[in-house]
C-alpha cells in the first residue's frame, strides 16, 4: 500500500486529501496529513480578521472533521524534508513516505527593506491577522484615552496595494467607522494610506474597474499613493520615494502586504531548485528528478509548456493543483496539469467590490461582493464536503 504524506492543510493540501479519500477508504493508499495547527484557515479571508471585522473562528475549519478512514492527522510543525532519506521531520515525529505532497504555503517577503520585518505586521496567518486587529484597536483606544492626542495612533499605513492590500483597505472602511463610533473619534481625523511601488493599480482588471476600486477607497478617506518605492520602516513610519523625492509617513499601525514567497523549508530541501521558497515543477507538478514528490499551492511555480512565466500564486490555482495531484496519486489518468483561470474578484468590504470572472462577465459594487462570497463557498465545498461546509456555515 502506497504511503502518502501531505504537508500543509491549506487549500492545496486539503484538495489533495479530498481527492485521495476514496482510495484511502478502499485501503489502496495510506494518507498522513501534517499541519501545524488543529485547524485549516481560509487565507483568502485573513484581511477580514486583520481588520477586526470578523472573528478568526469564522474562517477556521477543524481538521478532525476532515479525517476519514485510511487518513491520519498529525498536528505538528514540519522542520525538515530529507529528500535523500525520504523522511519528513516534525518537531515530535519522523515520518517516512513513498509519495510526498508539499503544500506548505506562503510566508511574508520584505525584500530586505530596512526595518520592515521588525516593524510592519504581515497578513500571514490567523495569529498574525489577530495581532493586526488588536494593534489597530489598541491604537484607537490609546488615542481616545490619551490626554495628549497623537494622530499617529489613528493612522494606518498599508504597504502593498495588490489584491490582499486592497481587500484589507476595503475592510478598513467599515472598521474605521466602527472604531470611531466606539471610541468617540472624529472620522475625518483618521489617516489611512495604501502604498505601492507599481505605477498601476490592480493591473489584472480593466482601467475602468481599477479606477472604480480606487475611487471607492478615496471616497471613504483612504489615500492611495502609487509609484511609491518603500525604502524603510521604523516602529511608527514608512519612508517612501516618489518621483525621486523621499518622504516619511507616520502611523502607529503598519501593515505589510507587498510581498510573499514560498515556504523557507523548500529552499532547505531543494537548494539547487527552489528560489524564494518556490520551485519550478514538471508539467505533472513533481520535483524534477523526484517523481515521488509533488509541490502544490504557493510553494509551486508552475510554468505551462509554451509559457515563460509561472502563474501567480492564488487559492484558485492551489485548489486546482490539489485536485489534480489527488486524482493522479489515486491512479486516475489525468495527463499534464492544466490551469483554468476562472477570473478574479477584489472585495472592498462586505458590500462592494469588482469582479472579472470567466466568460468575460464583469460586475462591480454589491453584486461583485456577493459573487466573491459565492466563489468562497464553492471553494470550501471543493476542499471539504457538504456536511463540513454546512457545519461551518459556509453554504450561502
Ligand atoms: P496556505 O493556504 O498558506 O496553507 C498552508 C498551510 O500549511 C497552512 O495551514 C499552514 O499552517 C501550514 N504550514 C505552513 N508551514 C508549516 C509547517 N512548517 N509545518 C506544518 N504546517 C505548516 N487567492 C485567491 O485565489 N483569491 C483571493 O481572493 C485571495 N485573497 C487573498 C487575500 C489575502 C489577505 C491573502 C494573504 C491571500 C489571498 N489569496 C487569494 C492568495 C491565497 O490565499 C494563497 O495563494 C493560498 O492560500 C495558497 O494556498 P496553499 O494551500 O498553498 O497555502
Amino acid at each position: 500500500m502506497k504511503n502518502v504524506v501531505i504537508l500543509g492543510a491549506g487549500y492545496a493540501g486539503l484538495t489533495t486529501l479530498k481527492g485521495l479519500k476514496k482510495a484511502a477508504k478502499a485501503g489502496e493508499v495510506k494518507v498522513t496529513l501534517v499541519n501545524k495547527n488543529s485547524y485549516h484557515y481560509d487565507t483568502v479571508n485573513l484581511h477580514e480578521v486583520s481588520a477586526g471585522n470578523i472573528p478568526a473562528k469564522d474562517i477556521c475549519i477543524d481538521i478532525k472533521d476532515l479525517v476519514s478512514p485510511g487518513v491520519e492527522f498529525v498536528q505538528d510543525e514540519v522542520i525538515k524534508i530529507d529528500v535523500e532519506k525520504k523522511l519528513v521531520l516534525t518537531k515530535k515525529h519522523e515520518l517516512d513516505y513513498d509519495v510526498l505532497v508539499v503544500g506548505l504555503g506562503f510566508q511574508p517577503e520584505t525584500f530586505g527593506i530596512e526595518g520592515m520585518a521588525e516593524n510592519a505586521l504581515p497578513i500571514a496567518n490567523v495569529n498574525a491577522a489577530e495581532k493586526i486587529a488588536a494593534t489597530l484597536e489598541d491604537n484607537f483606544r490609546k488615542y481616545a484615552t490619551s490626554e495628549e492626542k497623537d494622530v499617529k495612533d489613528i493612522s494606518v499605513i498599508v504597504g502593498g496595494t495588490g489584491l490582499a492590500g486592497m481587500e484589507f483597505l476595503g475592510e478598513l472602511v467599515h472598521r474605521k467607522k466602527e472604531l470611531c463610533s466606539k471610541y468617540g473619534i472624529d472620522e475625518k481625523l483618521v489617516k489611512i494610506y495604501g502604498l505601492d511601488a507599481a505605477p498601476t493599480l490592480l493591473p489584472m482588471f480593466t482601467k475602468e474597474y481599477s479606477d472604480y476600486a480606487r475611487k471607492y477607497l478615496e471616497d471613504n478617506g483612504i489615500e492611495i499613493i502609487l509609484g511609491a518605492g518603500i525604502k524603510g520602516a521604523t516602529k511608527d513610519s514608512f519612508t517612501i520615494e516618489v518621483d525621486g523625492e523621499r518622504k516619511d509617513l507616520y502611523a502607529s499601525t503598519l501593515v505589510w502586504t507587498a510581498g510573499v514567497r514560498g515556504n523557507k523549508l523548500m529552499d532547505e530541501a531543494f537548494p539547487e531548485l527552489a528560489k524564494r521558497g518556490r520551485l519550478v515543477t514538471t508539467q505533472q507538478l513533481t520535483v524534477p528528478g523526484h517523481d515521488e514528490i509533488y509541490i502544490v499551492g504557493d510553494c509551486a511555480a508552475f510554468i505551462e509548456t509554451g509559457q515563460e512565466r509561472p502563474y501567480p500564486t492564488t487559492a484558485q490555482i492551489a485548489n486546482q493543483m490539489g485536485a489534480y495531484v489527488g486524482a493522479r496519486i489515486s491512479g486516475k489518468q489525468v495527463g499534464d496539469f492544466k490551469y483554468i483561470n476562472r477570473g478574479v474578484v477584489c472585495s472592498l468590504g462586505h458590500k462592494d467590490g469588482i469582479a472579472d470572472v470567466m466568460g468575460g462577465k464583469k460586475a462591480k459594487g454589491f453584486k461583485a461582493a456577493k459573487l466573491k462570497k459565492i466563489i468562497e463557498a464553492k471553494a470550501i465545498y471543493e476542499l471539504t464536503d457538504f456536511v463540513t461546509a454546512l457545519k461551518n456555515q459556509r453554504i450561502l
